[in-house]
């Protein structure tokens, strides 16, 4: 859904991730809270104000990962593995490589984290207020707002427009009364769509009455949740059609192999021109050594192309994200996702014999829609 992200730790099993997107948010934010500081606390001096600002960002995006380790944790308490967090933009998203089994797990899972934002900002509010006499008037009044911004998260998770919580629960609130996690899915999915139009609309509307800031911020958090309430509604869609489809069902067998002693040129001519693929394995002696990647040969200046062999330019198999050919296609669309290649190998006995890429996915979801014959 989003750009690259950077791997920052481990918790609990758990992997942490900081979306590229991040960088930028947590510069504003940071600055944002430097002149809330210089603007309430002026006698403040600049190292002091700065030194603030750093520590209410930190204690910030401190209690976001929270709350999204809480998701995280419940989930794996019910027997759901957690892929990983990412923090990005004004949240995190906690993955899940597979979903709910069932509308309780839902409940649960989704709940914990308004949950917990609203715990923190009762302790942040308790220390706030406890601090008042002994701590430094800036730093007290800070914790102070951090407890506001707390439960500003949370009521703002608590919008009921998937894939915010709210919107889960929404979504397990239907699929208890509908038996259906596929209409409550949708259902929420519109209802995340509508808060998102409805927030862009707001967005407006500050622009028109001349706030600026506030607009472009309202009509931006609208907006990010159109797209996510229609991503994670496809990505579901595409888990729930996937499953129970293995990976020889979607891969692009009867491959073409590369003999190792081809020029590039050859290689380009008579493979790359000739076909529709962005990689081929390379064989010797029926067995398969490597993969030649179009990317990889572009990489060499076309006019070394017919002296130099495809050997030397190949990917060796070890570096490829490798499945069997009766691997579950849902685990392999997290693979699909995870490797930077954006390609998955399938072998069976030392020998590939498939390739699975978005566009083969794309077009099994074609032939599989117009198998099923029924309008989605
Ligand atoms: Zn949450």
């Amino acid at each position: 859904m989003f750009g690259t992200a950077w791997r920052v730790g481990r918790i609990a099993g758990i992997e942490i991730r900081i979306d590229n997107s991040w960088a930028v948010i947590a510069l504003l934010v940071t600055y944002s809270m430097y002149l809330r500081v210089l603007f309430l606390y002026g006698s403040l001096s600049t190292v002091g104000a700065v030194g603030l600002a750093i520590l209410a960002a930190v204690l910030f995006f401190g209690s976001v990962l929270v709350h999204e380790l809480a998701h995280a944790l419940v989930s794996q308490a019910r027997g759901i593995r957690v892929q990983d967090i990412t923090l990005f933009l004004f949240g995190g998203a906690t993955r899940a490589r597979v979903e709910s089994s069932g509308p309780g797990d839902e409940f649960l899972i989704a709940v914990v984290g308004p949950l917990t934002s609203g715990i923190l900002a009762g302790l942040f509010g308790i220390v706030a207020g406890l601090g008042r006499d002994v701590l430094p008037r800036p730093l007290a009044g800070t914790l102070g707002y951090l407890a506001w911004v707390n439960l500003l998260l949370a009521g703002f998770n608590l919008v009921p427009g998937f894939p915010l919580d709210g919107g889960r629960l929404l979504r397990s609130a239907i699929w208890k009364a509908t038996g259906s996690i596929g209409r409550a899915t949708r259902i929420a999915s519109l209802a995340g769509q509508a808060v998102g139009w409805l927030l862009v609309a707001g967005g407006v509307a500050y622009l028109l009455a001349g706030n600026l800031a506030g607009g472009i911020w309202f009509a931006f958090i609208g907006w990010f949740l159109v797209q996510a309430a229609r991503a994670s509604y496809q990505e579901l869609q595409l888990r729930h059609m996937l499953r129970g489809v293995e990976a020889e069902d979607v891969m692009a067998g009867n491959l073409l192999r590369i003999p190792p002693d081809l020029t590039l040129q050859d290689a380009v001519d008579d493979y790359f021109m000739r076909y529709d693929h962005g990689a081929f394995p390379v064989d010797e002696q029926g067995r398969t050594i490597g993969l030649l990647t179009l990317r990889g040969v572009r990489r060499v200046p076309r006019e070394q192309w017919s002296a130099r062999r495809v050997r030397d330019f190949m990917v060796p198999l070890g570096d490829q994200v490798v499945v069997a050919p009766d691997a579950r296609m849902d685990g392999v669309l997290g693979k699909l996702e995870d490797g930077e290649a954006g390609r998955v190998l399938v072998v069976q006995d030392g020998e590939v014999v498939g390739i699975i890429t978005p566009t083969d996915l794309t077009r099994w979801l074609r032939r599989w829609r117009t198998v099923d014959g029924r309008a989605r």
